[in-house]
Parts: C-alpha cells; structure tokens; sequence
C-alpha cells in the first residue's frame, strides 16, 4: 500500500489553505493539459507578500521541476527584482495555467477558465496590494479588458480581485523581453517603478484612498525612486531556442 503524502504542519491558516489547494491542483483533470504535464506548477513564495507575479504558463523547465519562472525567463525575473532590492522569496510568483501547454503554445480559452479558480483564490488567499502581471495572457485575464499589454504596460490599474482592492501592475512578459531589447529597456523602466506602486494608497490603509486613478510619474520619464537594492541586472542571458510566443 503506497503512504499518502502527509500535510505539512503550520499554524498558519493562508499556508495551511494554499497547501490544500495546491494538492487540489495537483489532482484537477478539467483540461487536456492533465494528460500532457509532468508536474502541476502551482506557485511558490512569500504568501504574505504585497507583491505578486502572474505568469502566463510553465515551460519545458517548469513543468520538469513544478516550481515557476525557473528557466531563462525567470533568471531575467530575479534580475529585476534585484534592481528593487528583492529576491523571489519575497514575493509570490505563480501562472495563469498550472499546466504546460505542449511546446509552450498560448493558453486555449478552455484551459485558462478551467484554472483560473486556482489563481482567484491564490489572490485572495494572498491578498497582496500589487499584482504585476507578465505579458498579455495575465492582464487581459486578471483587467477584464482585451487592451493589450503594448497599450497597458507600466500603468497601475485600480482593481477588486478576490474580494478585495489592489492594483494590477502589467509589464512585458520577460521571455518575451529577453529577444527584444526595447522591450527589455522597457520592462527595467516599468519594474523601477514597482516601488512606488507599492506604496500607492488602497482603502484598506489607515488613511481612506480616493476614488482617483493611480497617479505615479509620467510612463516613459526616467523612474524617479529606485529601490534600496543593488546595481541593475548585468547583460541579459543570451537568447534560447524561442520560447513562449504570442505574448504581446
Ligand atoms: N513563463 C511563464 O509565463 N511562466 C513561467 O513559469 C515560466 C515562463
């Protein structure tokens, strides 16, 4: 008879309930995708994080080691966070699908709602203040709107999500920044500025918010806050096989 795995124990109730629907998750049959995966990549990090990433869907790398942005992507991901002063462990990093897609096609709109209910209460579970969503897939999910990234990057939006309010951050998707370097000159000036999305007022601080849209510095102008971290990311990683495509 095989052991069932055991729970880890915690007292902590967001840990304790994202375990359980990642063992959930583990399990789901609602796409085709669960014949095709090798591991579910269900997200990691800091639970109790402001910040959150929301991805597009694991990669070759992804799906053989179950965690997310792992491979040449998420190398670039760490990077950046470096120039804010953070590392991945400070902050949570998941995907719209938990599932591969076969050779890193897009997400099929079947796919992406049978899996968002994960990420709803991944979002709620987290509740962070800021959800920076990377390329396309994430932010015409998580806005609601078929705007795409090209118009919307850099531009903090006010939002409700699992029941609570936040901003939605959408930035270019680093795989997809990794061949184009315009897009990566971008993508630095865009996640400069998380710093101050962060510190943007929400309803929840003491001191009630506006009704007003987010207002940071004009996108484009050089960031004017850059975080206590180290020096900007060193050369990008030199290009793989392509990877992750359709993304902007
Ligand atoms: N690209 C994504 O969108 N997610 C990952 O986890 C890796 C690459």
């Amino acid at each position: 008879m095989r052991a069932r795995p055991v729970p880890p124990v915690t007292d902590d109730p967001v840990v304790a309930e994202l375990d359980a629907l990642r063992r959930e998750a583990e399990a789901c049959e609602k796409c085709l995708l669960a014949d095709t995966r090798t591991r579910v990549v269900f997200g990691e990090g800091d639970p109790h994080s402001d910040l959150m990433f929301v991805g597009e869907a694991p990669g070759y790398h992804e799906d053989q080691q179950g965690r997310p942005f792992v491979g040449q992507a998420g190398k670039l991901l760490e990077q950046l966070l470096a120039t804010i002063g953070l590392r991945r462990e400070q902050v949570y990093i998941g995907n719209v699908l938990k599932s591969r897609p076969p050779n890193n096609r897009d997400p099929k709109p079947e796919e992406i709602e049978a899996c968002e209910p994960y990420l709803l209460r991944q979002i709620e579970l987290i509740a962070p203040r800021v959800i920076c969503t990377l390329g396309n897939f994430s932010t015409k999910l998580l806005s609601g709107s078929q705007t795409g990234i090209t118009r919307v990057h850099g531009i903090p939006q006010r939002k409700r999500l699992g029941g609570r309010e936040l901003y939605l951050y959408p930035i270019f998707h680093p795989a997809a920044a990794l061949y184009t370097p315009a897009m990566l000159e971008t993508l630095k000036k865009d996640f400069l500025r998380l710093p101050e999305v962060l510190a943007l007022p929400l309803e929840t601080d003491d001191e009630a918010a506006g009704d007003t849209p987010a207002t940071i510095g004009p996108r484009g102008a050089e960031p004017p806050l850059a975080g206590p971290g180290p020096a900007p990311p060193s050369a990008p990683p030199t290009p793989g096989p392509t990877q992750q495509l359709g993304l902007f």
